[in-house]
């Protein structure tokens, strides 16, 4: 009975199991979620990109407006943007009119391809730091790292980077909606834009907000992330996009400020304990305990704690 039951259990999980993708087969569907008037976002999972789930990991959004539809951070491969633009018409039949990329990290943009191949005409904003570094080679490197994660299931992806630079404050017209960029400086990245939908009353925050997942901070500053993200909390906007994780209100974006903070002032504690940037982890475990079910946790805090540790030393100077 126990070799039948044990039989039945891997036949079972053989059939469950998340086939892994061949190479440039088709992300599998994730539906939109309507988050706001005239908002659906795709919550992505939560996990790396890896095989099971193609390099899809991030929180495509789109918003409609009179004119057709914008989208923002159409994900990680052309598989991932041609899935975005196959369930956003189960939404609307409008076309797509325009897309913003919120930053650098190919998770969010390297889907323009398949945006720029079914409507060539619509334009795609980004932060003029972005541009930069997309036509300095960061694209290249991005298609090769999701090519490697998920061992060949993004293949046939190219970099096509925004047609547009922004800045911030800059706002945009589209049908009888208003899009405000805000630019706060290094915070996740250089070259984050978080992205407001006026009339709505949304925020779309890129990566300078995540909840339920621990993103990489490696391009980024601590203290100048929870600056922009105070500022953009200023807004008092009803319903926040985070880059990773589920929609929330102001709390949620609040409890990801916190976490940055926390890591920040456990870098402080140790160097004015005299302590060693590796000696940032223990404190920092104790000051997050909050966090410790988040995606990423294990792998970032102590990485986290060593950089914030520079940045306090950098700031001592
Ligand atoms: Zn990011």
């Amino acid at each position: 009975m126990r070799i039948i039951t044990a039989l039945l259990c891997s036949l079972f999980l053989a059939s469950t199991a998340p086939a892994s993708a061949a190479p440039g087969e088709p992300v599998r569907d994730y539906p939109f979620e309507k988050v706001a008037e005239n908002t659906w976002v795709i919550h992505g999972p939560l996990e790396m990109p890896n095989v099971s789930n193609q390099g899809f990991m991030n929180n495509p959004g789109i918003v409609l407006t009179s004119k057709g539809i914008v989208i923002v951070d159409p994900g990680s491969s052309v598989q991932a943007g041609e899935m975005v633009l196959r369930m956003l018409k189960k939404v609307s039949d409008q076309p797509v009119i325009a897309a913003f990329n919120t930053h650098i990290h190919g998770d969010h943009w390297l889907g323009n391809q398949a945006i720029r191949a079914a409507y060539p005409d619509a334009p795609i904003y980004g932060h003029t730091e972005m541009l930069a570094m997309v036509d300095a080679g960061s694209g290249d490197t991005w298609v090769e790292l999701m090519d490697k994660l998920t061992e060949g299931a993004t293949k046939g992806t190219k970099v096509v980077g925004p047609s547009q630079a922004v800045k911030h404050g800059d706002t945009f017209k589209i049908g009888n909606k208003t899009f405000r960029i805000h630019h706060y400086g290094q915070a996740h990245t250089r070259t984050d834009i978080m992205i407001e939908v006026e009339e709505d009353g949304v925020v779309f925050l890129g990566d300078n907000v995540t909840a339920d997942r621990i993103p990489r901070m490696s391009d980024g500053n601590f203290m100048g992330n929870v600056s922009a993200v105070d500022k953009i909390l200023e807004l008092d906007a009803a319903t926040w996009v985070p880059g990773h994780g589920p929609t929330g209100d102001a709390t949620m974006v609040r409890a990801y400020r916190d976490y940055l903070q926390a890591v920040y002032s456990s870098a402080e504690k140790a160097f004015n304990e005299d302590l060693d940037s590796s000696d940032v982890k223990a404190i920092s475990l104790q000051a997050t305990t909050k966090y410790k079910d988040w995606a990423g946790y294990d792998d970032e805090l102590g990485p986290q704690g060593a950089q914030a540790y520079m940045e306090v030393e950098a700031a001592e100077f």
